[in-house]
Protein backbone atom coordinates (compact mmCIF):
# COMPACT_ATOMS: atom_id res chain seq x y z
CA UNK A 1 0.00 0.00 0.00
CA UNK A 2 1.73 3.41 -0.52
CA UNK A 3 0.75 6.64 0.54
CA UNK A 4 -0.84 8.93 -1.51
CA UNK A 5 -0.05 12.56 0.40
CA UNK A 6 3.25 13.16 1.80
CA UNK A 7 7.23 12.90 2.06
CA UNK A 8 8.50 10.20 -0.20
CA UNK A 9 8.83 7.06 1.84
CA UNK A 10 6.20 8.06 4.70
CA UNK A 11 5.20 5.09 6.35
CA UNK A 12 1.41 3.90 6.65
CA UNK A 13 1.09 5.76 9.98
CA UNK A 14 2.52 9.38 9.62
CA UNK A 15 0.80 9.08 5.74
CA UNK A 16 -1.92 11.30 5.10
CA UNK A 17 -3.67 9.24 2.97
CA UNK A 18 -3.78 5.22 2.37
CA UNK A 19 -4.89 3.78 -0.66
CA UNK A 20 -7.91 1.90 0.02
CA UNK A 21 -8.23 0.36 -3.65
CA UNK A 22 -8.59 -3.39 -2.38
CA UNK A 23 -9.20 -4.69 -6.04
CA UNK A 24 -5.98 -5.16 -6.44
CA UNK A 25 -3.98 -6.29 -2.90
CA UNK A 26 -0.75 -7.79 -2.62
CA UNK A 27 0.74 -11.27 -1.57
CA UNK A 28 2.09 -10.09 1.68
CA UNK A 29 -1.03 -8.49 2.77
CA UNK A 30 -4.35 -10.15 4.85
CA UNK A 31 -7.58 -9.28 3.35
CA UNK A 32 -10.39 -8.70 6.37
CA UNK A 33 -14.29 -8.15 5.70
CA UNK A 34 -15.25 -5.88 8.34
CA UNK A 35 -17.88 -5.92 10.81
CA UNK A 36 -16.93 -3.47 13.52
CA UNK A 37 -14.79 -0.73 15.01
CA UNK A 38 -13.73 -0.05 18.26
CA UNK A 39 -12.94 3.70 18.40
CA UNK A 40 -9.98 5.05 20.76
CA UNK A 41 -11.87 6.83 23.90
CA UNK A 42 -10.10 10.07 23.00
CA UNK A 43 -11.37 9.90 19.50
CA UNK A 44 -14.89 8.63 19.89
CA UNK A 45 -15.20 11.40 22.64
CA UNK A 46 -13.99 14.30 20.56
CA UNK A 47 -16.12 13.54 17.83
CA UNK A 48 -18.91 12.85 19.56
CA UNK A 49 -18.54 16.89 21.02
CA UNK A 50 -18.30 17.40 17.33
CA UNK A 51 -21.18 16.36 16.25
CA UNK A 52 -22.21 12.94 14.49
CA UNK A 53 -19.97 10.51 14.93
CA UNK A 54 -21.00 8.10 11.92
CA UNK A 55 -20.56 11.15 9.54
CA UNK A 56 -17.17 11.69 10.54
CA UNK A 57 -15.83 8.00 10.19
CA UNK A 58 -17.32 8.23 7.11
CA UNK A 59 -15.65 11.47 5.38
CA UNK A 60 -12.16 10.56 7.68
CA UNK A 61 -12.57 7.49 6.09
CA UNK A 62 -13.40 8.63 2.39
CA UNK A 63 -10.86 11.25 2.66
CA UNK A 64 -7.86 9.14 4.51
CA UNK A 65 -8.44 5.61 3.01
CA UNK A 66 -8.10 4.57 7.49
CA UNK A 67 -10.09 5.86 10.63
CA UNK A 68 -7.65 8.26 11.64
CA UNK A 69 -8.63 11.38 13.60
CA UNK A 70 -7.40 14.76 12.51
CA UNK A 71 -7.58 16.08 15.93
CA UNK A 72 -6.81 13.74 18.42
CA UNK A 73 -4.41 11.69 16.00
CA UNK A 74 -5.86 8.29 17.30
CA UNK A 75 -7.40 5.41 15.76
CA UNK A 76 -9.07 2.47 17.69
CA UNK A 77 -8.78 -0.99 15.89
CA UNK A 78 -11.32 -3.57 14.30
CA UNK A 79 -13.31 -6.74 14.22
CA UNK A 80 -13.12 -8.81 11.16
CA UNK A 81 -13.26 -11.99 9.01
CA UNK A 82 -10.58 -12.85 7.07
CA UNK A 83 -10.99 -12.98 3.50
CA UNK A 84 -7.67 -13.95 2.31
CA UNK A 85 -4.25 -14.69 3.77
CA UNK A 86 -1.52 -13.41 1.53
CA UNK A 87 0.74 -15.79 -0.36
CA UNK A 88 4.04 -14.24 0.87
CA UNK A 89 2.71 -13.75 4.90
CA UNK A 90 4.10 -17.48 6.09
CA UNK A 91 7.84 -16.89 3.76
CA UNK A 92 8.00 -13.40 5.83
CA UNK A 93 7.61 -15.11 9.12
CA UNK A 94 4.33 -12.53 9.42
CA UNK A 95 2.45 -14.18 12.48
CA UNK A 96 -0.62 -13.59 10.39
CA UNK A 97 0.39 -16.45 8.29
CA UNK A 98 -1.53 -18.71 11.25
CA UNK A 99 -4.54 -17.22 10.22
CA UNK A 100 -7.49 -19.27 7.62
CA UNK A 101 -9.87 -17.82 5.87
CA UNK A 102 -13.10 -17.32 7.91
CA UNK A 103 -11.68 -16.82 11.12
CA UNK A 104 -13.20 -13.99 13.15
CA UNK A 105 -9.73 -11.89 14.77
CA UNK A 106 -9.33 -8.42 15.97
CA UNK A 107 -6.40 -6.45 14.84
CA UNK A 108 -3.89 -5.69 17.13
CA UNK A 109 -2.47 -2.23 15.10
CA UNK A 110 -4.04 0.91 15.26
CA UNK A 111 -6.52 1.96 12.47
CA UNK A 112 -4.78 4.86 11.91
CA UNK A 113 -2.21 2.77 10.05
CA UNK A 114 -4.72 0.37 8.83
CA UNK A 115 -6.19 0.67 5.15
CA UNK A 116 -9.93 0.80 5.53
CA UNK A 117 -12.76 0.93 3.45
CA UNK A 118 -16.14 1.62 4.57
CA UNK A 119 -19.43 0.78 2.75
CA UNK A 120 -21.95 1.70 5.12
CA UNK A 121 -22.44 1.84 9.04
CA UNK A 122 -25.57 0.08 10.58
CA UNK A 123 -25.16 1.80 14.12
CA UNK A 124 -23.01 3.71 16.58
CA UNK A 125 -22.69 2.68 20.03
CA UNK A 126 -21.85 5.31 22.10
CA UNK A 127 -21.78 3.61 25.47
CA UNK A 128 -19.32 1.13 23.91
CA UNK A 129 -17.49 3.57 21.39
CA UNK A 130 -17.94 0.87 19.22
CA UNK A 131 -19.35 1.00 15.26
CA UNK A 132 -20.75 -1.67 13.31
CA UNK A 133 -20.08 -1.85 9.33
CA UNK A 134 -19.61 -3.04 6.73
CA UNK A 135 -16.34 -2.25 4.47
CA UNK A 136 -12.92 -4.09 3.80
CA UNK A 137 -9.22 -3.91 5.61
CA UNK A 138 -5.80 -4.80 5.09
CA UNK A 139 -3.27 -5.76 7.66
CA UNK A 140 0.48 -5.12 5.95
CA UNK A 141 3.25 -8.52 7.08
CA UNK A 142 4.43 -7.10 10.34
CA UNK A 143 0.90 -6.14 11.87
CA UNK A 144 -1.09 -8.34 14.37
CA UNK A 145 -4.06 -9.66 15.01
CA UNK A 146 -5.90 -12.02 17.52
CA UNK A 147 -8.22 -14.75 17.23
CA UNK A 148 -11.35 -14.33 19.12
CA UNK A 149 -11.93 -16.30 22.28
CA UNK A 150 -14.19 -18.55 22.70
CA UNK A 151 -14.83 -17.83 26.70
CA UNK A 152 -16.06 -13.98 26.12
CA UNK A 153 -18.61 -12.32 23.98
CA UNK A 154 -16.62 -10.86 21.23
CA UNK A 155 -17.64 -7.16 22.07
CA UNK A 156 -15.92 -7.59 25.53
CA UNK A 157 -12.85 -9.48 24.02
CA UNK A 158 -12.93 -6.49 21.71
CA UNK A 159 -13.45 -3.77 24.04
CA UNK A 160 -10.05 -5.43 25.98
CA UNK A 161 -7.74 -6.04 22.87
CA UNK A 162 -8.32 -2.35 22.53
CA UNK A 163 -5.95 -0.99 25.32
CA UNK A 164 -4.11 -4.66 24.97
CA UNK A 165 -0.67 -2.79 25.65
CA UNK A 166 -1.72 -1.02 29.24
CA UNK A 167 -2.12 -4.09 31.56
CA UNK A 168 0.82 -6.02 31.01
CA UNK A 169 3.58 -2.88 30.48
CA UNK A 170 2.02 -2.10 34.65
CA UNK A 171 2.82 -4.82 35.39
CA UNK A 172 6.89 -5.06 34.27
CA UNK A 173 6.26 -1.37 35.49
CA UNK A 174 5.46 -2.09 39.29
CA UNK A 175 7.90 -2.51 42.00
CA UNK A 176 6.84 -4.34 44.53
CA UNK A 177 5.58 -2.81 47.49
CA UNK A 178 5.45 0.79 45.48
CA UNK A 179 3.05 3.46 45.26
CA UNK A 180 1.32 3.47 42.46
CA UNK A 181 -1.45 6.36 41.08
CA UNK A 182 -3.90 5.77 38.62
CA UNK A 183 -5.46 8.57 36.90
CA UNK A 184 -9.14 7.87 35.10
CA UNK A 185 -9.23 4.59 37.17
CA UNK A 186 -13.25 3.36 36.40
CA UNK A 187 -11.96 3.27 32.70
CA UNK A 188 -11.46 0.34 30.44
CA UNK A 189 -7.53 0.51 31.14
CA UNK A 190 -7.70 2.01 34.28
CA UNK A 191 -9.41 -0.73 35.67
CA UNK A 192 -7.11 -3.15 33.88
CA UNK A 193 -4.05 -1.30 34.90
CA UNK A 194 -5.27 -0.93 38.49
CA UNK A 195 -5.82 -4.72 38.93
CA UNK A 196 -2.24 -5.44 37.01
CA UNK A 197 -0.52 -3.32 39.63
CA UNK A 198 -2.53 -4.98 42.64
CA UNK A 199 -1.02 -8.67 41.12
CA UNK A 200 2.09 -7.10 40.52
CA UNK A 201 2.72 -6.45 44.42
CA UNK A 202 2.28 -2.57 44.35
CA UNK A 203 1.85 -1.13 48.40
CA UNK A 204 -0.64 1.58 47.92
CA UNK A 205 -2.53 2.19 44.82
CA UNK A 206 -4.55 5.29 44.86
CA UNK A 207 -6.91 6.32 41.87
CA UNK A 208 -8.70 9.15 40.17
CA UNK A 209 -11.87 9.78 38.75
CA UNK A 210 -13.64 12.86 38.38
CA UNK A 211 -17.15 11.54 39.87
CA UNK A 212 -18.67 8.96 41.88
CA UNK A 213 -20.35 7.61 38.94
CA UNK A 214 -17.30 6.36 37.30
CA UNK A 215 -15.53 5.94 40.46
CA UNK A 216 -18.49 2.94 41.21
CA UNK A 217 -16.83 0.45 39.41
CA UNK A 218 -13.19 1.03 40.19
CA UNK A 219 -14.35 0.81 43.78
CA UNK A 220 -16.38 -2.07 42.91
CA UNK A 221 -12.83 -4.10 41.81
CA UNK A 222 -11.63 -2.81 44.88
CA UNK A 223 -7.20 -2.37 43.61
CA UNK A 224 -7.45 0.95 44.26
CA UNK A 225 -6.76 1.35 48.02
CA UNK A 226 -8.35 4.82 47.92
CA UNK A 227 -9.94 7.04 45.07
CA UNK A 228 -9.94 10.78 44.85
CA UNK A 229 -12.60 12.29 43.04
CA UNK A 230 -11.30 14.96 41.30
CA UNK A 231 -10.56 16.35 37.62
CA UNK A 232 -7.25 15.61 36.56
CA UNK A 233 -6.68 18.42 34.75
CA UNK A 234 -6.30 20.38 38.26
CA UNK A 235 -3.08 19.48 38.98
CA UNK A 236 -2.59 20.82 42.07
CA UNK A 237 -5.62 19.28 43.95
CA UNK A 238 -4.97 16.14 42.44
CA UNK A 239 -0.90 15.83 43.55
CA UNK A 240 -2.17 16.61 46.64
CA UNK A 241 -4.93 14.56 47.91
CA UNK A 242 -3.63 11.74 46.07
CA UNK A 243 -0.27 12.15 47.67
CA UNK A 244 -1.99 12.66 51.17
CA UNK A 245 -4.47 9.26 50.51
CA UNK A 246 -1.03 7.23 49.45
CA UNK A 247 1.18 8.21 52.65
CA UNK A 248 4.20 9.92 50.10
CA UNK A 249 4.51 10.54 46.35
CA UNK A 250 4.39 8.44 44.27
CA UNK A 251 7.09 5.48 42.66
CA UNK A 252 4.35 4.90 39.11
CA UNK A 253 1.98 7.18 37.70
CA UNK A 254 -0.45 5.75 34.83
CA UNK A 255 -2.63 8.29 32.68
CA UNK A 256 -5.36 6.71 31.74
CA UNK A 257 -7.53 9.54 31.19
CA UNK A 258 -9.53 10.61 28.17
CA UNK A 259 -9.25 14.37 27.90
CA UNK A 260 -6.62 16.98 27.26
CA UNK A 261 -4.39 18.45 30.29
CA UNK A 262 -3.68 15.20 32.54
CA UNK A 263 0.12 15.45 32.53
CA UNK A 264 0.86 17.91 35.43
CA UNK A 265 -1.44 16.12 37.86
CA UNK A 266 1.15 12.80 37.43
CA UNK A 267 4.20 15.07 37.40
CA UNK A 268 3.65 16.90 40.80
CA UNK A 269 2.49 13.41 41.89
CA UNK A 270 5.40 11.80 41.02
CA UNK A 271 8.41 11.30 43.22
CA UNK A 272 12.02 12.42 42.18
CA UNK A 273 13.25 8.94 40.19
CA UNK A 274 9.69 8.03 39.40
CA UNK A 275 8.01 6.97 36.63
CA UNK A 276 5.19 8.23 34.54
CA UNK A 277 3.46 6.11 31.93
CA UNK A 278 1.23 8.21 29.54
CA UNK A 279 -1.25 5.76 28.34
CA UNK A 280 -3.96 8.28 27.56
CA UNK A 281 -3.61 9.10 23.81
CA UNK A 282 -4.34 12.53 25.16
CA UNK A 283 -1.19 13.29 26.00
CA UNK A 284 0.94 16.26 24.93
CA UNK A 285 4.84 15.30 24.60
CA UNK A 286 5.74 18.90 24.77
CA UNK A 287 3.21 19.76 28.00
CA UNK A 288 4.84 16.88 29.50
CA UNK A 289 8.02 17.73 28.99
CA UNK A 290 8.32 20.86 29.20
CA UNK A 291 5.72 20.86 32.45
CA UNK A 292 8.41 18.89 34.24
CA UNK A 293 11.12 20.77 33.37
CA UNK A 294 9.36 23.91 34.68
CA UNK A 295 9.34 21.96 38.46
CA UNK A 296 12.07 20.49 38.23
CA UNK A 297 10.96 17.01 38.36
CA UNK A 298 14.03 13.78 37.56
CA UNK A 299 10.97 11.78 36.28
CA UNK A 300 11.31 8.98 33.42
CA UNK A 301 7.99 9.24 31.05
CA UNK A 302 7.06 6.45 28.95
CA UNK A 303 4.89 6.87 26.16
CA UNK A 304 2.14 4.62 26.09
CA UNK A 305 3.44 1.94 23.35
CA UNK A 306 0.20 0.50 22.37
CA UNK A 307 2.42 -2.81 21.96
CA UNK A 308 3.98 -4.88 24.50
CA UNK A 309 4.70 -9.03 24.09
CA UNK A 310 2.09 -11.32 23.68
CA UNK A 311 0.00 -8.18 25.01
CA UNK A 312 -3.68 -9.42 23.82
CA UNK A 313 -3.27 -12.88 25.94
CA UNK A 314 -1.65 -11.31 29.25
CA UNK A 315 -5.06 -9.19 28.60
CA UNK A 316 -7.09 -11.94 28.67
CA UNK A 317 -5.50 -14.08 31.48
CA UNK A 318 -6.14 -10.71 33.68
CA UNK A 319 -9.81 -10.51 33.00
CA UNK A 320 -9.73 -14.86 33.29
CA UNK A 321 -7.99 -14.06 36.59
CA UNK A 322 -9.88 -11.20 37.76
CA UNK A 323 -13.43 -12.52 38.13
CA UNK A 324 -15.29 -8.66 39.18
CA UNK A 325 -12.97 -7.17 36.67
CA UNK A 326 -14.91 -10.01 34.24
CA UNK A 327 -18.13 -8.97 35.41
CA UNK A 328 -17.35 -5.36 35.06
CA UNK A 329 -16.24 -5.70 31.63
CA UNK A 330 -18.55 -7.81 30.56
CA UNK A 331 -21.71 -5.57 31.91
CA UNK A 332 -20.77 -2.67 30.39
CA UNK A 333 -19.40 -4.38 26.89
CA UNK A 334 -21.49 -7.65 26.36
CA UNK A 335 -23.96 -6.09 23.33
CA UNK A 336 -25.36 -9.23 22.24
P1 LIG B 1 -12.22 5.09 29.02
O1 LIG B 1 -12.71 3.72 29.26
O2 LIG B 1 -13.13 6.08 28.39
O3 LIG B 1 -11.69 5.65 30.43
C1 LIG B 1 -11.29 6.96 30.64
C2 LIG B 1 -11.57 7.27 32.09
O4 LIG B 1 -11.02 8.55 32.43
C3 LIG B 1 -13.07 7.33 32.37
O5 LIG B 1 -13.38 6.63 33.55
C4 LIG B 1 -13.31 8.82 32.52
O6 LIG B 1 -14.41 9.17 33.34
C5 LIG B 1 -12.01 9.28 33.17
N1 LIG B 1 -11.81 10.70 33.03
C6 LIG B 1 -12.09 11.46 31.96
N2 LIG B 1 -11.79 12.74 32.20
C7 LIG B 1 -11.30 12.79 33.46
C8 LIG B 1 -10.82 13.84 34.27
N3 LIG B 1 -10.77 15.10 33.81
N4 LIG B 1 -10.40 13.56 35.51
C9 LIG B 1 -10.45 12.27 35.98
N5 LIG B 1 -10.88 11.23 35.25
C10 LIG B 1 -11.32 11.49 34.00
O7 LIG B 1 -10.92 5.10 28.13
P2 LIG B 1 -9.89 3.89 27.77
O8 LIG B 1 -10.46 3.08 26.67
O9 LIG B 1 -9.44 3.26 29.04
O10 LIG B 1 -8.71 4.73 27.15
C11 LIG B 1 -7.94 5.62 27.97
C12 LIG B 1 -6.99 6.43 27.12
O11 LIG B 1 -6.07 5.53 26.47
C13 LIG B 1 -7.67 7.20 25.99
O12 LIG B 1 -6.99 8.41 25.81
C14 LIG B 1 -7.46 6.29 24.80
O13 LIG B 1 -7.56 7.01 23.61
C15 LIG B 1 -6.06 5.80 25.08
N6 LIG B 1 -5.61 4.61 24.35
C16 LIG B 1 -4.28 4.46 24.23
C17 LIG B 1 -3.75 3.39 23.56
C18 LIG B 1 -2.27 3.25 23.42
O14 LIG B 1 -1.82 2.41 22.66
N7 LIG B 1 -1.48 4.04 24.13
C19 LIG B 1 -4.60 2.41 23.01
C20 LIG B 1 -5.98 2.58 23.18
C21 LIG B 1 -6.48 3.67 23.86
P3 LIG B 1 -15.85 9.48 32.68
O15 LIG B 1 -16.40 8.15 32.30
O16 LIG B 1 -16.57 10.16 33.77
O17 LIG B 1 -15.61 10.37 31.50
Amino acid sequence: MESSRGPGGTLPQAAWRLNNDFDSIYDDELLLEVERLNIDSASFVQMEQAGDVAAQILETVRTRGKQHNRVTGSGGMLLGRVARVGTALAELGSPLAALQKNDRVASLVSLTLTPLRIDRIVSVDPKRHQVVCAGQAVLFASGMAAKMPADLPESVALAAFDVAGAAPQVTRMTQKGARVLILGCGGKSGLLCSAAARRAGAGRIVGVERDEASAAAARRLGACGEIVLADAADAVAVATAAIKAAGGEFDLAVSCVNVPDAEMAAILATRDGGTIYYFSMSTSFTKAALGAEGVSRDVTMIVGNGYAPSHAEKTLELLRAESVLQEIFIERFKTE
